[in-house]
């Protein structure tokens, strides 16, 4: 006899809610915003650029670019390399909207290429198929943190002259073979969000090793004036600002930045204990049919950003979601990264894009759940996760 469910009425696996991706802020941080708050420089300035050049020795790039969100350095990576209205851009269905919406916000259209069902990244060998004289960009996603097929995708963009704009928003420790991620294409963009795997409650930067873009993303980041206002008001002299084209803002905060110098320093060691989450996940879940698990890879270096389980519909009596209601129940928080964008409203209304279009997105869709993957979580926690997921998967099987 199994236990009974919590949405049955039965005693829930755990007493307090595990929320999914509550984010690791620690005092050192907590200091450091004081710090920020009493020195009364708040915006861009000291710390944003200190945390700028520390991201981007960590990556390896020329240039780092503090910025609002990922979403806004994908917009900005997009406009200097001239998308417009006349572009294509192509990228993945399994992302989340942000990725796509940035084409649609410079009037280009997204071409959806459908995605491996290992992997979950975009499938290169079905990128070539969909290039037109339009072509102008491929957007690969680094989906969970595993990096796609760099080296194919890179072939292509080169022989066909295409750019290439990473959304490393899951994949700020991913390597593809011996290359870090944020030096591969031609601009890529991280994303600092509450749940990503570094936080500055919103934020992102973008990295590239060209001078000329990264001149341009840094002017348009601040309204594209000139001269930055730390220059403008701090001891260093006076230079009144120019306008030199209607810039965004876009630009980062020293309050964001104080939370990402300290978040950056531990990024190695919260790796390290996500790795030792994940490899607790695959023991547990590994030999239960009704789940599969997350490949591995040779030669590569997954971030660890999302653990995500694939339900085997077709072996049990439940779907996807009230799978999640039932964990919910048990006091389990989970995600879904993501359902498939070309199924959107949006998207299916605008494109005409229609269920079958992306077989392998829709496959993955339909059956992937994300469970808590933290450098905050404790032991108890995994264990929790991992009771809850038998219980139920217990319950429904076929
Ligand atoms: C979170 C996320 C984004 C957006 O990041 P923001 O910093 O919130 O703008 C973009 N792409 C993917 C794949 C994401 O998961």
């Amino acid at each position: 006899m199994s236990a009974k469910l919590a949405i049955d009425g039965g005693k829930p696996v755990r007493k307090k809610f595990l929320i999914f991706g509550s984010p690791q802020i620690l005092d050192v941080e907590i200091e450091e915003v004081s710090h920020t708050l009493r020195s009364g420089w708040l915006s861009t300035g000291p710390k944003t650029h200190q945390f700028e050049k520390r991201f981007g020795e960590y990556v390896g790039s020329r240039y780092a670019l503090g910025l609002s969100s990922c979403t806004a350095g994908l917009y900005l990576a997009l406009e200097v390399v001239g998308v417009d209205a006349r572009s294509e851009v192509i990228t993945t269905p399994m992302t989340f909207p942000s990725t796509a919406n940035v084409i649609v916000h410079h009037r280009a259209k997204p071409i959806f290429v459908d995605i491996e069902k290992e992997t979950m990244n975009i499938d290169p060998e079905k990128i070539e198929s969909k290039i037109t004289p339009k072509t102008k960009v491929i957007v690969p996603v680094h989906l969970a943190g595993r990096p796609c097929k760099m080296d194919k995708i890179m072939e292509i963009a080169e022989r066909k002259h295409l750019y290439v704009i990473e959304d490393a928003a899951h994949a700020i420790e991913t390597k593809y073979r011996s290359q870090k991620v944020g030096i591969i294409g031609d601009v890529t963009v991280f994303s600092f969000y509450v749940t990503k795997n570094l936080v500055t409650g919103e934020g992102g930067m973008a990295t590239t090793d060209n001078t000329e873009w990264a001149e341009e993303m840094r002017v348009k980041s601040l309204h594209g004036i000139s001269t930055s206002a730390w220059k403008r008001y701090s001891s260093e002299g006076f230079q009144p600002y120019e306008t030199i084209c209607p810039g965004y803002k876009f630009n980062m905060t020293d309050i964001q930045a104080s939370l990402g110098l300290h978040q950056l320093k531990r990024l190695e060691d919260n790796l390290k204990i996500r790795e030792r989450h994940w490899r607790r996940y695959n023991e547990a879940f590994s030999r239960i049919p009704e789940i599969s698990i997350p490949i591995e890879e040779d030669n590569i270096r997954h971030a660890r950003h999302l653990y995500t389980i694939l339900l085997s519909l077709e072996r049990l009596n439940i779907s996807r979601n009230r799978f999640i209601i039932a964990l919910k129940a048990e006091n389990i928080g989970t995600g879904v990264h993501f359902t498939a964008l070309h199924l959107h409203p949006y998207y299916k209304n605008t494109f005409g894009f229609r269920q079958g279009d992306f077989p392998n997105a829709e496959y993955i869709s339909d059956r992937t759940v994300s469970l808590p993957m933290s450098p905050k979580l404790t032991e108890k926690d995994v264990d929790d996760v991992i009771a809850a997921v038998k219980k139920v998967i217990d319950h429904f099987k076929r």
